[in-house]
């Protein structure tokens, strides 16, 4: 064998930052800025999907550029969905090995400020504040963001400050792209691997036409968490529950006995919410109640509320407590009748999660491998994921390396970009020997079985709990999803300001 040889084989075998760090910083920053400077803002208040013209044309960029790098059946899909398989190499083919699947959003949030974006590479970040200099009022500083601390000397990227940045997702977007052209540049064997990017994520409308059967994956991993190193397997259950207080109105010169003013039912069901239970009081694994919307006059007042619980016991309890709060308030006030109606959003991904263990464990290995700690950690919101893990594609949430998304302050380390798209690559490498393990622990177990869990279905319907079901072994080869098994799409996904508490998404 030459040495050159020999350097090849021995490049395949190392993680890949070791021998290819600087291009991979050079590569993925560039995919970022040029993502970054387009407005790809979704619109809660459109109809159609995607809901806005600059996901389409940012999804025809993308299936160009996936062509570019060999995934020759790479397509824009109805509804501004984008798809598209890397062929596994040589030795990986075939149909034994389930397919691992990459997804990330293309949509932002509103700008916030007046566009375009324009994306600012601070280069070697020396500690103290950034100011942004498009608007000098937005400061970034490690007063308010300590993990800035731990970014001296890289390049840090910001928007000009009159804008969000788009990190979340663009990034993932970069890191997947770039993780994929150092796999066939270096000849890194691996199976087949499923891209996806998907529209609306932000109005939580990115699963409603997602073609979970059509895609090809069997498990797969958002890449759109945040600090370098996350691995979110748990979210939120969620609920929506708007409150209706119905009174009767009269003009106010001859109200004298008649008038029954909803409005004062109303600002009582609110101050009466228990304080120690709103977002603004809590954190860690403590959900809550949040009013977020009041409408009304005399005759009708309507309060809109989110529930959050990451145990579905909990999320009951605070059903029941605005049940019971709303009809305490309106016997309080002769007159005033209360209805509430209850909807119910998104499910926590854990126990579906918990069932596929090696998901976690192969993650956590590719994160070692290019010399991260993982840290796993509960979202305190709603992730795609979720809804797909209920779909019955097992999806948990990989870091892309985002900070203080949503908001024109939002920055984004290249160290950590680095580290994402190493760990994607590493995550693509490990990927057939943690199946393999799988399978050896539980080998009768390796038949394909219907795509959602019977504890997926028990949880969505609001039946009890199988969490403590058997892990799970891979299913395999490329899965078809009955329809009759399905789960109907939660609509009520919401983030933005309020199914995912700030600093989160
Ligand atoms: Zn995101």
């Amino acid at each position: 064998m030459t040495w050159a040889l020999w350097l090849a084989v021995l490049c395949c075998l190392l993680p890949v930052g070791i021998t290819a760090g600087g291009a991979i910083h050079r590569r993925v920053l560039e995919r970022f800025l040029r993502y970054a400077a387009l407005d790809t803002a979704s619109d809660s208040a459109a109809r159609t999907l995607p809901t806005s013209e600059g996901q389409r044309r940012f999804a025809d960029l993308l299936v160009g550029e996936l062509r570019g790098l060999g995934l020759s059946d790479a397509r824009l899909a109805a509804q501004g969905y984008v798809y598209a398989t890397l062929p596994a190499t040589p030795g990986h083919e075939g149909t034994a090995l389930p397919v691992l699947g990459f997804i990330c959003h293309l949509d932002t949030v509103p700008l916030l400020g007046s566009g375009p974006i324009r994306p600012i590479v601070h280069p070697a970040y020396a500690g103290g504040d950034l100011v942004l200099p498009g608007d000098p009022t937005q400061v970034l500083s490690p007063r308010e963001h300590p993990r800035l601390r731990d970014k001296i000397g890289s390049d840090i990227v910001t928007s000009d400050g009159r804008t969000i940045l788009g990190a979340d997702d663009k990034a993932g977007i970069a890191e997947v792209l770039t993780a994929i052209e150092l796999l066939r540049e270096r000849g890194i064997p691996h199976g087949p691997v499923a891209i996806a990017f998907t529209p609306d994520e932000e109005t939580g409308r990115g699963m409603e036409g997602f073609d979970v059967a059509g895609w090809g994956a069997s498990y797969a991993f958002t890449v759109d968490g945040e600090e370098v190193g996350e691995l979110n397997d748990e979210t939120f259950n969620a609920a929506s529950a708007t409150v209706v207080f119905t009174g009767h109105n009269c003009h106010p010169g001859s109200a004298k006995g008649v008038m029954v003013n909803a409005l004062y039912a109303a600002a009582r069901f609110l101050s009466d919410l228990p304080p120690r239970q709103r977002p603004e009081a809590v954190d860690g694994r403590v959900g809550y109640q949040h009013p977020h919307t009041v409408t009304g006059e005399e005759e009708e007042a309507r309060i809109k509320l989110i529930l959050r619980d990451f145990s579905l016991t909990g999320l009951r309890q605070r059903q029941r407590l605005v049940r019971e709060l709303a009809a305490r308030t309106a016997r309080r006030f002769p007159g005033v009748r209360a209805t509430v109606t209850i909807e119910e959003g998104y499910r926590n991904m854990k126990p579906v999660i918990a069932r596929h263990p090696f998901l976690i464990a192969a993650a956590e290995e590719a994160m070692r491998r290019v010399g991260l700690t993982p840290i796993r950690r509960p979202i305190r919101g709603g992730t795609d994921g979720a809804v797909l893990s209920y779909k019955g594609i097992p999806c948990p949430n990989l870091f892309c390396g985002c900070e203080n998304p949503h908001s024109r302050t939002e920055w984004i380390a290249v160290d950590d970009m680095v580290k994402a798209v190493e760990t994607i690559v590493e995550l693509i490498r490990v990927w057939p020997e943690h199946v393999r393990g799988a399978r050896r622990r539980r080998p009768e177990a390796c038949a394909p079985r219907p795509a959602a869990p019977s504890s997926a279905l028990s949880i969505l319907t609001g039946a009890p709990s199988q969490e403590e079901g058997p892990p799970e072994v891979p299913r395999s080869g490329r899965r078809r999803v009955a329809a009759t098994a399905r789960p109907q799409p939660p609509k009520s996904l919401r983030k933005g300001a309020t199914a995912r508490s700030r600093p989160r998404r």
